[in-house]
This record gives structure tokens, C-alpha cells and sequence, in this order.
């Protein structure tokens, strides 16, 4: 596994067995041009894209062979907690007040993500405002890693779940809150619309955190200062009042209905449906801390959820990809190939998961001008994987490449990555 970073003024060329170009039509054998960081042109037999089969390229290229290799667009995580390591909740907790060590972690857990060929991730947020601070490093060039977006803290109710996310507000500093989050600089906001699921309990879920006025203020704070609203919604409730509420994601929405799917679908409002952190607590060594009844329930949870995320797709729900890596069980970067797994296991084809792991990930991160898609002309963000993908989604776990622009984490992302139009931000208000 190697990252190719590509400097401003190299050139290269890549000769792969196959290329899919995020978009729902299968991998074709192509030429990929890449120059100073960018994709410059590619071609097929029988279509160009900038450059003709045979016209000859002027200047000398380095050509990369990737014979059985499939050159695709890189993987996005919507949902991490770059501030949790997903071994030890505790001991990941201390070590924010002890930053050799934490930066040590954070370090390697950023390296596992990017070379499983995941270019980008959103952060849920923590209090210690950890997710905020990596994605700085990660600009300034200090630490190697994907792009990160990052919220801070996390909003939630005083007294209520979430304490680790961020400090519990009353209903008085809602709007106080956004605007102090909207000046540290964050790329969208996280809410805590309820707490979390049951293990022991099949169903159940803690009851809502805030109101639907309450909801609807910090929505609408949040469009003020051009930022977009992933919610964390366990049970239809939650999920109900997020989605009146106008956010643009559901995150985890545990028991989910058929009719808040069809009501996202119809406001165009994404699902990130998380499974891995439900479905990994009875695998491997996490099994043995649950009781049988527990197993079960957890068992139970998180194959309803499987069968929720084929509805979604069918009633065309955005389905985006997110791991929650950092929950406990959870690893940065090996979780994502286990959560497409499960998706493959709620009987998506490859194709379809794939649009979700790369196409509909840029979308929900607001990047889908830059991310999601090989195209002329859009930062090269590239993954090669031995085998094709698009018959086995499986092989995504055996990266050979990544490739990305070096200067581009230096650059600051445009400004069109988060500001909304303000026709979608009425539609959504209703
Ligand atoms: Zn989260």
C-alpha cells in the first residue's frame, strides 16, 4: 500500500485494468492523466475526455502499469470520532490531556484511514474539541491524513446524553451556541436529537432531547452562518422531529419508519445509518462483555437496521456511508470495509454501495464538486484496488494506491463547500 502524493508540476499517468468514475455506469479499461494534483483528462476506447486515444502526449509522462487493478474515486466516511480510537473508551479519554500521547494515536489512526483509501471524513464532534484541532493539523501539513470536516462540540441538552460530545445547553443558548461554533471555523453542526439505543431492551431508545421549536431554532441559526445539521437520532421519534426540523442528515436512526424514509427521501435529507457499531459489539472480543439475552437484542438491532437501509435505497433515500469509528469496537479506517459488508449483507449490489461510499458521501460532506467522481479538471483523490469492486465489493481491502493532490490540504477549501442556496434552506424549513 503506498500514498502517491502529487506535487504541483509532476505529471503521470495511469494504465489500469479497469477505472469507475463514480457515476452508475461500470468500470471501463481507461487511461487516468494526472497533473499537478489534478485529473487532467482520461480516455476509453470509444470516448475521450480531454485527450484523443492517439493523440500523442507532448511531454514525457511517468506511467504507472496496475495490471487487475480498478482505479476508483476515494472512499468518504460521513461519521467519525477522530477524538475516540474505538478500543478504549476510557483510556482514549485521558489521553486528552496528554498530547504526545494523543497526537501519537490520532496520527496512526489517520494513516489506517487513508490507506484504506478513505480521503475524507466528517467528525461528530467531542468536547475536548479534538475533531476541530486535527483537521487543522491536517491543513497546515503537520499530520498526514484524510480531509477532515469538523463540528467542535456537539449540541445537546443540559443534563442529557452527550456529556463527552460537548458541554449540555439550555433552551436559552441554543442560538449562542451555533454562533460560537460558526467563529471557531466549523464545517457543519452536530445535534444530539436524542441519546442512544438500548442493548437490553429490544425497541428501545432514550426519549428526544429537545423540541421541535427548539430544533427548528437551531436549524435555523445554523443556515444564518452557512452550516449544514448532521443529526444524531435514535428512534422514530428523534428521527421525525429532525426531519421536520429540516436537518440534512439522520446519523444512527435506530427503528427507523417507512414513513420518516419516505419523508427524507421527498426533502432530500440523507441517511447515515451507522450498523457497524451495533452489529461489532457481539463480534470478537467485544461478545463476551453482553449477557445472551443482550446478544440478542443487540443481534436483532442492527439486522432490522440492515433491512431499513434496503427500503431507503428502493424509496431513494441518500444512503452515505459512516462507521462512527471511535465508538467503542469501532477501529478509524478497518471499520468502513465492515460496514460496506453489512450493506452488501442488507442486499445492495456493489454498484449501488459503492455510489454510497464515494458519489453520495461527497454529497452529504457538501464536496461533491471536489470529491465522488473522476473528472477532468477535480483534485485527484483517486484509490486503485487489486480486483474489481463493482463485482466484489470485498476487494476494497486490498488497496494498492493512493493517490492525492500534496498541496491541497494546504489550500483552503473553497468557499461554495458549505454555504447553501437559500431556496434549499426554505424548501427545508418547511
Ligand atoms: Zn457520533
Amino acid at each position: 500500500m503506498s500514498v502517491i502524493n502529487l506535487k504541483a508540476g509532476e505529471t503521470l499517468v495511469i494504465k489500469a485494468s479497469r477505472v469507475w468514475r463514480g457515476t452508475p455506469e461500470p468500470p471501463r479499461e481507461a487511461l487516468v492523466y494526472l497533473q499537478d494534483g489534478k485529473v487532467a483528462a482520461f480516455s476509453t476506447g470509444d470516448q475521450t475526455g480531454g485527450y484523443k486515444r492517439n493523440d500523442p502526449v507532448k511531454e514525457p509522462m511517468n506511467v504507472l502499469e496496475l495490471p487487475g487493478c480498478t482505479v476508483i474515486p476515494g472512499l468518504i466516511d460521513c461519521h467519525v470520532h477522530l477524538a475516540l480510537d474505538g478500543r478504549d473508551f476510557s483510556r482514549a479519554r485521558q489521553q486528552w490531556t496528554a498530547r504526545g500521547e494523543l497526537l501519537e494515536r490520532v496520527k496512526a489512526d489517520l494513516t489506517n484511514t487513508l490507506e484504506r483509501g478513505i480521503v475524507a471524513v466528517r467528525d461528530g464532534g467531542d468536547r475536548a474539541g479534538i475533531g476541530l484541532e486535527v483537521k487543522q493539523l491536517v491543513i497546515t501539513g503537520r499530520l498526514a491524513g484524510p480531509l477532515v470536516l469538523a463540528c467542535g462540540h456537539a449540541l445537546h441538552r443540559q443534563g442529557k446524553y452527550g456529556s463527552f460530545l460537548g458541554p449540555g445547553l439550555t433552551p436559552a443558548e441554543l442560538e449562542k451556541a451555533v454562533d460560537s461554533l460558526a467563529r471557531q471555523g466549523v464545517d457543519h453542526l452536530k445535534v444530539l436529537v436524542s441519546g442512544i439505543v438500548s442493548f437490553s431492551q429490544y425497541g428501545r431508545v432514550d426519549a428526544p432531547q429537545f423540541t421541535r421549536d427548539e430544533l427548528q431554532r437551531i436549524v435555523y441559526r445554523a443556515r444564518s452562518r452557512g452550516l449544514r445539521i448532521m443529526a444524531h437520532a435514535s428512534g422514530d421519534d428523534a428521527v421525525r422531529l429532525a426531519v421536520e426540523a429540516g436537518v440534512d442528515s439522520i446519523e444512527h436512526g435506530y427503528f427507523i419508519s417507512e414513513e420518516s424514509l419516505h419523508r427524507m427521501a421527498a426533502r432530500g435529507i440523507a441517511w447515515v445509518p451507522t450498523v457497524i457499531p451495533v452489529a461489532g459489539q457481539v463480534r470478537g472480543k467485544w461478545r463476551v462483555q453482553y449477557t445472551a439475552r443482550e446478544v440478542e437484542v443487540i443481534t436483532r438491532t442492527w439486522r432490522r437496521q440492515v433491512e431499513m437501509i434496503k427500503k431507503a435505497l428502493e424509496m431513494g433515500v441518500t444512503l452515505g456511508v459512516g462507521t462512527d469509528a471511535g465508538a467503542t469496537g469501532v477501529c478509524h479506517g478497518q471499520g468502513f470495509l465492515e460496514e460496506l459488508l453489512l450493506y452488501r449483507k442488507a442486499g445492495l449490489s456493489p454498484a449501488d454501495i459503492l455510489l454510497a461510499a464515494t458519489r453520495n458521501g461527497a454529497a452529504i460532506l457538501g464536496l461533491e464538486h471536489l470529491l465522488g467522481r473522476i473528472e477532468p479538471g477535480r483534485p485527484a483523490f483517486l484509490v486503485a484496488v487489486e480486483g474489481n469492486p463493482w463485482e466484489d465489493i470485498s476487494t476494497l481491502a486490498k488497496v494498492k494506491y493512493v493517490f492525492r493532490p500534496a498541496d491541497f490540504p494546504g489550500k483552503k477549501l473553497p468557499e461554495k463547500y458549505n454555504s447553501l442556496q437559500p431556496e434549499r434552506c426554505f424548501m427545508r424549513l418547511i
